[in-house]
């Protein structure tokens, strides 16, 4: 018997205890209605990974569309970091809560075709100008949830490459836009006899941090901010503005460009992977997500000013891991389940650039404050008593 060969969970597990001799926990129980991930989400599926899920907030988020408060799931293993959102939190609703502003770039698919040079390139290029109208028809047939928006294009020798941009809505929409995509390709083959080398051809650029996603974004951009008073600083992250802004630039602005560093921030990757793991998004976006600038400023009677450009936020809130019942339940806690012609698209994404902003305070504030090591230190090694 081979392990390919079999079909349910427990098969699996018996199969690996005999050849291997690890046991599995007799008790180890799904969560209701997870083998559906077995269906869509996992192959040879022998169960489930439990990540500890804590609640930071509510963060104050101010959108253009309303004012109100948020609980956000953070899926982690890292302690300390869960109590550091949350002081980011506290800090920023003293003061009035973080405003947010977000545009659906679109999330893309980069085939690349092999021409015989130049000028068969150039004249493809021209080409799929010409006919982006029935391109739009021919994508909008793939699904009821999908619009082509624009097509980017790239020459280098004898290959060229096609960046689509695809509004998928509520989903994330990598598997749409590969499936519309595949309709593209077929279609310029046939018309214009040439091959497409690969449909997914890294000009996309998907799961790699790059520049071009950076300059021209990919998924969703957020820009998030907020203003604090000198005396909130003092009481709630126990350092002061100027302090926190040294640390911002000389870390985020300095530090990072001697490093080569894709993202000016201090922990971006920290607050998405950890809200990524707990709705169901695909975690290994967090190499995009992570990209991004936070920037500090001293204004007006010495309050903090701080804010985050997050260029490339893949995200849904229907579809892929978003539909397994708990990772449903986080996305139910902030109140954008399933899909809304968009909208609950652009709040996933925007309570991330918030929480994102009130991760970089938090972490900015204890590093001007010295307090880093002796935070890890209590929370991470277990030094407090933790209540159940
Ligand atoms: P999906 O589960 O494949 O598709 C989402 C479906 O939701 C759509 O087909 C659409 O149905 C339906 N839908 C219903 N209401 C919607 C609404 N309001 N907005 C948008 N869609 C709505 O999810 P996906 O986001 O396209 O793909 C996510 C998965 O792709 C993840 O599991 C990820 O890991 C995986 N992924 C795939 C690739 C790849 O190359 N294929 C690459 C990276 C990641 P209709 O079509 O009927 O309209």
């Amino acid at each position: 018997m081979r392990l390919r060969d079999l079909k349910t969970i427990q098969e699996r597990r018996k199969f690996l205890e005999k050849k291997t001799g690890i046991s599995f926990f007799p008790n180890e129980n799904f969560p209701d209605g997870f083998e559906i991930a077995q269906e869509k989400n996992c192959e040879n599926m022998i169960g489930v990974v439990h990540v500890p899920v804590g609640v930071a907030g509510p963060i104050l988020l101010n959108s253009k569309s309303a004012s109100e408060e948020i609980y956000i799931p953070l899926a982690t293993t890292e302690g300390a970091l869960v109590a550091s959102v949350n002081r980011g939190c506290k800090a920023i609703n003293q003061d009035g809560g973080v405003s947010v502003y977000s545009e659906n770039i679109g999330i893309t698919r980069g085939p690349v075709f092999k021409t015989s040079g130049l000028a068969q390139g150039l004249h493809l290029k021209q080409w799929v100008k010409d006919e982006f109208s029935q391109l739009q028809r021919m994508v909008v047939s793939t699904s009821s949830h999908i619009t082509l928006i624009k097509v980017d294009f790239q020459i280098s020798g004898k290959n060229i490459y096609m960046r689509f941009y695809y509004d998928t809505q509520d989903a994330m929409g990598m598997n749409m836009v590969t499936i519309a995509t595949q309709e593209l390709v077929s279609f310029i083959e046939d018309r214009m006899k040439v091959k497409c080398t690969s449909l997914a051809g890294n000009y996309d650029i998907d799961k790699k941090p790059a520049w071009l996603n950076f300059i021209s974004g990919r998924g969703r951009q957020v820009w998030s901010e907020a203003v604090l008073e000198e005396s909130t600083i003092k009481e709630v992250l126990k350092t002061t503005p100027s302090a926190i802004h040294d640390v911002s630039v000389s870390k985020n602005l300095v530090g990072s460009a001697l490093s080569g560093a894709l993202g000016f921030n201090a922990h971006f990757a920290n607050v998405i992977a950890a809200i990524f793991i707990a709705t169901g998004q695909d975690a290994a976006h967090v190499v995009e997500g992570s990209l991004g600038i936070c920037t500090t400023e001293i204004v007006d009677n010495n309050s903090l000013y701080i804010s985050a450009f997050l260029p490339d936020l893949p995200v849904g809130t229907i579809g892929g891991g978003t539909n397994l019942p708990s990772q449903k339940k986080m996305l139910e806690l902030m109140g954008i389940t399933g899909g809304d012609k968009g909208s609950n698209g652009e709040k996933i994404a925007e309570i991330i650039g918030a929480t994102v902003l009130a991760g970089e305070l938090s972490l900015l504030a204890s590093l001007a404050e010295g307090s880093l090591a002796k935070t890890h230190e209590r929370l991470a090694r277990g030094k407090v008593k933790k209540k159940i």
